[in-house]
């Protein structure tokens, strides 16, 4: 044997489809007549941040054997696809810290154009700079960026890390790789309240759109709820003050109202359920890393994915607890902020369910 001649590196096989397409099957509505087509696919709910609205320092993840495997993640998505979803977001946790996910991007990416219309990503950005171009290339054309400060002092007491660069480079080599970003700020009383103009105004700059969002009463967090509540029409009052905010017909499919901002050139949207309910027009599930899947963010009720998708007949098993799903899917969200003191509204985390 030569020694001058490196021995290639095993080639990693790519993600591919376990079975074949399943048949078109009937489509996602449900009780109240609602067209699923957006999921919401989370696939770790580890991070590397602590957001302090999000997590307590001290989280409990969930063991690895829980989680979906990649391979599972594809078929999981697969079914929903067979039933009409046409847009796919990967969340998390923060996704981009699961090992191998850009070969699950890669995999779903080649059904765009065919049966899948959008991929896209929620992501805290600090991985970003490694990953964008990956990104692009596998067919993802948006991501959404969560910053809740610019201020790197401020940021790093939020997430208990100090990560603020690493996100920042994160967002420009997103732009540099042509994937549209979106901001993602949870308003935070005491904490963001005053800043929040100058982050629309910075990211408006950055030809990013913004979207404010009011903080959800999910998972025990050491803060008190009521402390970090800062409701959007109050924001949206001292915004108009500097700026002429007029209404948007621009809608993503998510539950943002969007308006535009004369003076900046940029939109930017509200997520508000406490102070305005986007119920009616849903159109989404939401499933966890261990398969779990939840009909409604702000409600309790669960169906069980994973042992349809384990089970001796995981197609018929997965359309059956898809139509399980449909059926106990809520009309609204029962969101209340928390009486002070009071155990959370919901136990679980939103790093579960991905936002
Ligand atoms: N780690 C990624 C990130 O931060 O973008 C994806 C998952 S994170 C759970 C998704 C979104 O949920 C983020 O924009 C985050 O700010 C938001 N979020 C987390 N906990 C929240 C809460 N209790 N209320 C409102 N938004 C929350
Ligand atoms: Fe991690 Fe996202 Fe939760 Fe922050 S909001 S702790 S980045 S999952």
């Amino acid at each position: 044997m030569n020694d001058n001649v490196p021995t290639p590196a095993p080639r990693k096989p790519d993600l591919i489809l376990l079975r074949d397409p399943v048949e078109a099957q009937p489509p996602l509505v449900d009780a109240f007549q609602r067209r699923i087509t957006y999921l919401r696919l989370s696939v770790t709910d580890r991070c590397d941040l602590r957001c302090s609205y999000c997590m307590p320092e001290r989280m409990t993840f969930l063991p690895k054997k829980d989680v979906l495997t990649l391979e599972e993640l594809y078929d999981l998505a697969t079914g929903f696809i067979a039933r009409g979803v046409t847009k796919i977001r990967i969340t998390g946790g923060e996704p981009l810290v699961r090992r191998d996910i850009i070969d699950l991007f890669t995999a779903l990416g080649r059904r765009l154009g065919h049966d899948l219309a959008e991929l896209t990503l929620t992501t805290n950005g600090t991985q970003l700079a490694s990953h964008a171009e990956a990104l692009a290339k596998a067919g993802v054309r948006r991501v959404n960026v969560s910053l809740d400060t610019l201020d790197r002092a401020k940021f790093a007491a939020l997430t208990r890390r100090d990560s603020l660069g690493q996100v920042l480079e994160g967002i420009a080599a997103a732009k540099a790789a042509g994937l549209k970003v979106k901001l993602n700020a949870v308003a935070l009383k005491g904490v963001n309240e005053e800043e929040l103009p100058d982050l629309v105004a910075w990211g408006h700059g950055q030809g990013h759109d913004v979207t404010l969002i009011e903080v959800m009463p999910l998972g025990d967090v050491e803060e008190e709820r009521l402390d970090q509540y800062l409701p959007l029409d109050a924001v949206r009052q001292r915004l108009e003050q500097r700026w002429t905010l007029t209404e948007s017909n621009y809608a993503t499919g998510g539950p943002s109202r969007y308006v535009d901002i004369a003076e900046t050139g940029g939109r930017l949207g509200f997520i508000t359920p406490h102070t305005n309910n986007f119920c009616a027009g849903c159109n989404r599930l939401r499933v966890t890393a261990t398969g779990q899947l939840y009909p409604c963010l702000g409600g309790g009720e669960r169906v069980d994915l994973r042992a349809a998708l384990r089970s001796d007949a995981p197609e018929a098993n997965l359309a059956a607890a898809l139509d399980e799903a449909l059926r106990i899917k809520p009309e609204k969200h029962h969101f209340r902020m928390d009486a002070r003191g009071a155990a959370p509204a919901l136990a679980r985390h939103m790093s579960m369910t991905g936002g």
